[in-house]
Order: structure tokens, then sequence, then C-alpha cells
């Protein structure tokens, strides 16, 4: 039963000429899938509709060739051949009663147009971004005049796909907002004034709206504050005071904060609903529905919210990714299955990486059409096989709930006393405490199933193993970092002098930690170089972070997480090196060589911390395939491996190869379905 202080969230809201079911609106997001792939983005689309959101948005999609963001995965409405993709996805969304939005922006300084070879426009002349040798043209009137006329083409295009609500998109990326920055140093009547300057967002509105028509609604996705300083549009004086001037023109007002990275932070730099003190006061100017995003999963803090009179609808990407189904979970009063998002940007990954959408919390995302995966159900189990799962990481304890989700008999042991793996292990490092949702929602999920069996401290052998008595091994044993050096700089191991003590992260989460003057050689890439590093300047070291690398941690290029990692371990008193490959320690000093020049260099060192390769354990694996080959398996007649066992890779990973082994145990053909691209013009 819901809690009656929740029922706010589930009051419809009018937005101009629809009625959204509920205040739960899914924020435009991008998926990897676009229009390249359809079919699955509309699968994944309407699952969110059935799970709850009463208006479910698109990513940005394009206008105009002009403004083609290639090669980005996006959508487009250049021409009424890219209506069809995008009605398959209005089609899912109204399958389920939710209404369909479209995000329809025009890229300027973020766009090189590398795939139209069209000059970019813009506000202004100067370099796109992403340092492509390329320049924006400075619109002049008729640019203004075309870009209106390609706005409202779209907006009609986007009419006949089915949209019920037509976004324009004012985000940090888009042509509206570098009009209305007070960086737009234009001097014609788009330039100068405030009023000058929204000039551009207020006819983009008035295109969409005649482009719509009168069945749909228009809303505006703005920027509130820049986050740029004094240069750039802050909240408190010109963010506000641009809604006021176009207070009701829109039917909707969704906020939003800074540059994507702002926008999303991940759980490391920021917490639910960081960006409330930016909305305060624009209830005040408006009396049209205020959107505003925040990673919200808790429901008293979304409602709180409104009843607060912050906001009227509680805008969510990630929140709704992890778990597409949390407006159905509050709803029923299940507020415990809320599989909550653990802000790590692994979902913004997949973007840059052009590829399905994929989610640490959640492994069916991105595989609701390609896979037939759905994150609430599951195919009930084929046979009265048993298995035993061998550790309770990430990897075995999803892999066991999705087993036991689908009837079969599991064992689940783990040596130590507390499930959660490496997840219960990095949870205590800097900045990582929300990852360890990943462990805490399937163990309440485990919890939930009298056909699993959780053991701890299990330390399971091939004998006991072969005691069980299992139909089934599945080994989970997860992975140890190498003190070695090899890594992606080194391909054997490195000669390691005991002068300088060698730590590992596994070491470090241990509890084994060393002071003085350290090195962190991060091979590795992601976060646990910084962390460690963060982790041993708290306690007081003096700590350099080396690495062969171009950036500090830089695959958080990838999940926005780079500029703010450097920001935090300049802050923290940690030095940074870069483009540094480290060849050994000799003396109580590590030597490295400049992985550009070939120059050396030495560094004294009282300690050093190799993060930079994991080893899999799985000497369990090979000793019990060779007890199936000498025919001495007793019952059991197959030994797998997942997660880390088989492959270290980060956390997402070893979720989706649990989940994935408990999908397709027993089933005759998965399937991998693939979009083929139709050779008719
Ligand atoms: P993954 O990310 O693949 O899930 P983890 O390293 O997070 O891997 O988890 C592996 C888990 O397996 C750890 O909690 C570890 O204690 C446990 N484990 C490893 N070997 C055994 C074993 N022989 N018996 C029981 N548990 C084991
Ligand atoms: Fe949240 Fe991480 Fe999933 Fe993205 S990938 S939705 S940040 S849990």
């Amino acid at each position: 039963m819901r809690d009656p202080r929740f029922d706010i969230l589930f009051q419809p809201v009018r937005i101009g000429p629809v009625v959204a079911r509920n205040r739960f609106y899914q924020a435009p997001h991008c998926n990897g899938m676009g229009n390249l792939r359809p079919q699955a983005h509309a699968a994944m689309r309407g699952i969110k509709a059935e799970g709850g959101w009463a208006v479910v948005n698109t990513e940005h999609c394009s206008v105009h060739p002009s403004g083609d963001l290639m090669p980005e995965v996006l959508q487009m409405l250049w021409d009424d051949g890219d209506i069809p993709p995008l009605a398959l996805m209005v089609e899912a969304v109204h399958e389920h009663g939710s209404l369909a939005g479209v995000q329809l922006a025009y890229p300027a300084y973020y766009n090189a147009n590398r795939m139209t070879r069209d000059v970019p426009l813009g506000p202004m002349d100067r370099p796109v971004s992403g340092h492509h040798p390329v320049q924006v043209r400075a619109m002049d009137k008729s640019d203004i005049k075309a870009l209106l006329g390609w706005w409202k083409a779209a907006a009609q295009r986007a009419r006949k796909a089915g949209f019920d609500i037509l976004n324009v998109d004012g985000n940090f990326s888009t042509i509206a907002f570098q009009f209305i920055s007070p960086r737009n140093q234009r001097t014609d009547e788009y330039g100068g004034s405030l009023k000058n300057r929204v000039r551009l967002l207020k006819g983009l509105i008035e295109a969409t709206r005649e482009g719509g028509g009168d069945a749909c609604a228009v809303s505006v996705r703005l920027i509130i504050d820049e986050l740029f300083g004094p240069e750039g549009l802050r909240a408190a004086d010109e963010g506000i005071e641009a809604i006021s001037l176009l207070a009701e023109l829109p039917d909707l007002w969704d906020l939003v904060v800074g540059t994507w990275a702002d926008d999303s932070p991940t759980s490391r730099f920021a917490s639910e609903n960081d960006h409330e003190p930016f909305m305060t006061g624009i209830k005040g100017v408006t009396t049209k529905p205020v959107v505003g995003v925040g990673r919200f999963t808790s429901p008293d803090t979304m409602a709180g919210l409104i009843r607060r009179g912050v906001l009227d609808m509680i805008g969510a990407a990630r929140p709704s990714i992890a778990d597409p189904f949390l407006p159905k979970k509050i709803e029923e009063g299940r507020y415990e299955d809320i599989r909550e998002c653990i802000g790590c940007n692994i979902c913004v990954s997949s973007h840059f990486a052009m590829t399905n959408l994929r989610c640490t919390q959640n492994p069916t995302m991105g595989e609701e059409w390609r896979r037939g995966w759905h994150p609430e159900r599951i195919s009930t189990r084929s046979s009265d096989a048993t298995v035993l799962v061998v550790g309770g990481g990430p990897a075995g304890l999803e892999c066991a709930r999705a087993l036991g989700q689908r009837g079969y008999q599991v064992t689940l042991a783990e040596r130590r006393s507390r499930l959660g793996g490496r997840v219960t292990l990095e949870g205590e490092l800097p900045g990582l405490r929300e990852w360890l949702r990943v462990r805490d929602w399937r163990v309440t999920q485990l919890d939930k199933l009298t056909n699993v069996g959780v053991y701890l401290e299990s330390d399971l052998g091939v004998a006991e193993i072969l005691e069980f008595d299992a139909d089934e091994v599945v080994l989970a044993t997860g992975s140890q970092w190498r003190a070695d050096g090899v890594g992606r700089a080194a391909f054997k191991p490195l000669a390691l002098s005991p002068s300088v003590p060698v730590f590992t992260p596994d070491d470090i989460m241990g509890g084994n930690i060393p002071s003085g003057q350290i090195i962190v050689y991060d091979d590795d890439h992601y976060y646990m170089g910084a962390v460690i590093a963060e982790k041993l300047a708290l306690a007081g070291s003096n700590v350099t972070l080396v690495t062969p690398a171009a950036d500090v941690s830089s695959f958080t290029i990838n999940t926005l997480e780079n500029i703010r990692t450097a920001k935090r371990l300049y802050e923290r008193g940690v030095r940074m090196v870069t483009h540094m490959a480290l060849t050994g320690t000799h003396e109580g000093q590590a030597l490295f060589v400049d992985a550009r020049t070939g120059a050396t260099e030495h560094r004294e060192a009282d300690a050093l911390v190799l993060v930079t390769a994991r080893l899999p354990r799985n000497e369990l694996f090979a000793a019990l395939t060779a007890q199936l080959d000498e025919g001495r398996a007793g019952r059991f007649r197959r030994v797998s491996r997942i997660g880390d066992c088989e492959a270290p890779a980060a956390i997402y990973a070893a979720v989706y190869s649990g989940h994935r082994f408990a999908q397709e145990f027993e089933t005759s053909d998965p399937t991998l379905r693939r979009e083929r691209i139709n050779l008719a013009i």
C-alpha cells in the first residue's frame, strides 16, 4: 500500500493541450541507439512508459543537416524519412498511456558537421568545441530566418510522428542558450540586453507552436545557471529574469544547470537534489509547470519538492535508466524494490561509445529489443536443475538473484562475512558510498526469494564444491590487483626493488596503508587510481599520482568526471604527473620514461601503489574443469565463470555478466537481434 504522503506524486499535470497522468517526467537522455537503432530505442522508451513515467522524451533531435552532431548517435527530423523511426517510439510510449516528447535541437558550437560538411552556424564567428579545426559562422538575419523555418518544419514532422510535447532545447549544447548566454557578444537585436538575447528562443518557441499546431504542447529545456562565474548566465540575476521574460509562452519549463558534467554529476561529486538551490524562485515568475532534475530516487525528496512548491514534475534521466519502473514501485508502495541509481555515469559513457545504453544497476537497459530482456520480468525455469554460485560480488549476487527469480533452486556461497565483493570494499573509498546500492538492492531482493540459500563465511574449494552435489557450478570469485607492474604500458613484470615497498588497491582496501612520500601509479585509467590517491592524501601522506596517459583518470572523460577528479586531487594536495610510464624501482626511487619522448626521470618514493591491472581468480575453474575432463565431477555437469573471475572489468560488466548467465541458462537460442541497414534509398 502506498503511503498517502506520496499521493501528491500521482496527481495529473496539465501541460498546455495535454495532460500527464502523474508527475514523473523522463527527461531527455542520450542512449547510443537513437535513430541508428530505432527499434531498440523505441523498446527502451516503451518500457519507461510501462514503468509509469507519464512523459517520456527522446534525446537531442537535430532539426537540420547544418546541425548534424555526427558521429554521436541521436535523433534527427531533417525530412519525412526521419518520421517512421520516431513514430515507432511514440507508438511504444502511447501503448502504455504516456505522453511522448521530442527534444528539438540545433547544436551550433557543439558541432563540426562531420557528416554533412555544411558550415556550422551560431551566434558568433568562433571555433567549434572539441578541438576540431572548424569554425562556426556568425548567423545573419537571413540565417536566423532560415533556422526558424527549419525548426517549424521539424515541429510539423514531429507532430506527424505523433508526439504530444515538442521541446525547444535550450541546453548547453544548443543554439537557443548560446544566444541567451552573456557570452553572446553580438551587437544587433540578438545580442546585448537580455531581452535581445532571448529573442531567438522566443522565435523558436513560436515556430514550434506554429509547426506543432493546437494539439501539441510546447516545452522549453533551459539552463538556469551556466556555472561559469560572472561571465556566464547566473540564476540569481539573469537566469530567473530570462524565464520571467518568456514566462507564459511555453506550456512547461524544464530547467537544468551548466554543462552536461554539471547537470549529471556523479555521486562522487554531488548528492541527490543538488540543483535545488538554483530552482528556488522559478515558480514565482511563471504559472506553467516547472520540471527539474537531481538524480532523484527518494520518494520523500520528490514529494517534498512538489509540496514546497519548488517543482511541479520530477524530472529524471539516470534514475529512469537504473529503474524504469521507479514510478510504479512508488505507486504500489514497493519502495525497497526501487533499484536506485548509483551515480556512476556508465550510462553516459555508452553515449560516447555510441552503442546501446548500459547501466551498472540495470543490466537489461539497452537490451530490451535486441535480447528481449525486461527490467522486471524474466522467463521461468525450464528444469529442476540446481545451481551453486560461488562468490557474492556483483556478478554472483545478480546471477543468483536472476536465477532465483526464474525459479531455480540456487545456493550462493561467499567466503567473507559480508556480501558485495568488491562493491563492499570499494564503497569505503572516498566518494563511492552510493555504489553500495549495487549490493544492497540485490541483497534485499535475495531475501525475498525462498528458493535461494545464501551462505556467508563459506570458502569453497574443489572438494566442497564436488561434495555440494549441484547440477551447475557458476564461479563468480572475482579478481585481484597485480603487484608486478603489468598493465597497459608494461607487458612483462617490472624490475621492482625491495627498497620501495609495493602496495595494491587490495592492500589499501584491506587496511594495509603506506605512509610518507607515496607514488600512486595509475595505468588503469578509471577511478581507482584517483580515489586511492585521495584516500592516502586524506590520511596525511604526501602523494603524487603518475600516469602514462595524457589525462588523469582518462576513462572518466566518458563519465564526465575527469575535470572534477583533477580538481579534487589538486584540492587534496595530490600532485599529478602525466605521460610517464613506470619502468621499475631502484634504491628508494621509482623510475619513469616519458611515453612521448623517451626521456627518463626518477622520483623518491617511500612506497609505490600499483593501480595497473587485475588477474582473474580462476584457479577453481581450472581445477573443476580438470575434474570434469577426467570424469570425476560427480553430479555437476558444467562449470562456468562470470564477472571478474572470467575477465576483470568495471562493475557494470560484472552485473551484466551475472544477469546474462541467468537469462541464458538452459535457453536454447539466446537472441541478439541487430537492426540492419535497408539498402533502399
Ligand atoms: P565480481 O565483480 O565478478 O562479482 P568480486 O571480486 O566483487 O567479483 O566478488 C568475488 C567474490 O567472491 C568476493 O566476495 C570473494 O570473497 C568471493 N570468493 C572468491 N573465492 C571464493 C571461494 N572460493 N568461495 C567463496 N567465495 C569466494
Ligand atoms: Fe545510474 Fe550508473 Fe545506471 Fe547511469 S549507469 S543510471 S549513473 S547506475
